[in-house]
């Protein structure tokens, strides 16, 4: 079997981009090297690490899965399904955080629910003045982004723990979570390999508000004066987002817009 060969019969059964990755990581050839020398064999091994892979692709698993890791905003992070694979909208709560770090000495940020550690890390590399404690329930999931951290090269001080549970009296300058908000029965959780994710991730198993309704009860005490707390929503939770943070007391509620133009991150800050 040579790479052409490999190649040319994954390519029936899944996507062909997904097929030349997953044959560059089970040979450890580059794409260079398929282009260049496609007669090359494949060694038994790498060839049955291939065929693996393309089948459980074909079943519908996640590229991310098959080879542990995903890019965000220019940055290789591993992933497990412990954690959900990051996903480009998140780039918009990044963005209006830095927007909101902008000036602030030395901020105290916290994220929560932090999965991978995609914000925390991202925003701890891009804003090294701020202090950043990072949140996540699940200790398979701290695992995954303290390795992230340590990988990457970012200083985040990690904690397992129910949302605002690890930094009882404490406060921060900014608040940012990418809570699960999907609602319970969503059909959109069947598709695209989300059946593969950690549900817990991305469904409060209710009707998709009860984390979003959490977090904004509780983010007044855990605000400096004048802190902000930004977070992710679904497409249609842009309106209840910015009703439940007015009733709770905070002040200039907005939403913006993911690059797609879908309502994605809420956010207001508290007086
Ligand atoms: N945006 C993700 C999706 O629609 C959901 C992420 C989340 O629940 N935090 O697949």
């Amino acid at each position: 079997m040579t790479l052409f060969e490999a190649l040319t019969v994954a390519k029936q059964q899944i996507d062909r981009l997904d097929a030349r990755l997953l044959l560059q990581y089970a040979t450890g050839c580059s794409h260079t090297d398929l282009l260049a020398r496609p007669e090359t064999p494949v060694i038994a091994p790498a060839y049955a690490q291939f065929s693996e892979w393309v089948a459980r692709r074909a079943a519908g698993e996640p590229l991310a899965y098959l080879i542990g890791e995903a890019e965000f905003r220019g940055r290789v992070f591993q992933v497990s399904p412990a954690v959900l694979i990051p996903r480009p909208e998140t780039d918009i709560l990044i963005e209006l955080a830095r927007e909101k770090l902008q000036g602030l000495e030395a901020p105290k940020v916290l994220d929560l629910g932090t999965g991978s550690g995609i914000v925390a890390i991202s925003l701890a590399l891009e804003c090294p003045a701020a202090q950043i404690i990072a949140v996540d329930v699940e200790n398979e999931a701290i695992f995954v982004a303290r390795n992230n951290a340590g990988r990457l090269g970012a200083n985040v001080d990690f904690r397992q723990g129910n949302w605002f549970a690890p930094v009882a009296g404490e406060q921060f300058d900014l608040i940012v979570s990418n809570p699960p908000y999907v609602a319970a029965g969503d059909p959109h959780l069947a598709l695209n390999g989300l059946p593969f994710e950690p549900q817990v991730a991305l469904t409060d198993g209710a009707d998709g508000l009860s984390c979003i309704r959490h977090i904004i009860a509780h983010a007044a005490a855990h605000l400096k004066p004048g802190g902000w707390l930004l977070f992710e929503h679904g497409y249609d939770q842009g309106q209840v987002s910015r009703n439940l943070l007015s009733a709770a007391g905070f002040k200039a509620a907005f939403t913006h817009p993911d690059l797609a133009g879908i309502d994605r991150v809420s956010g207001a800050y508290f007086q």
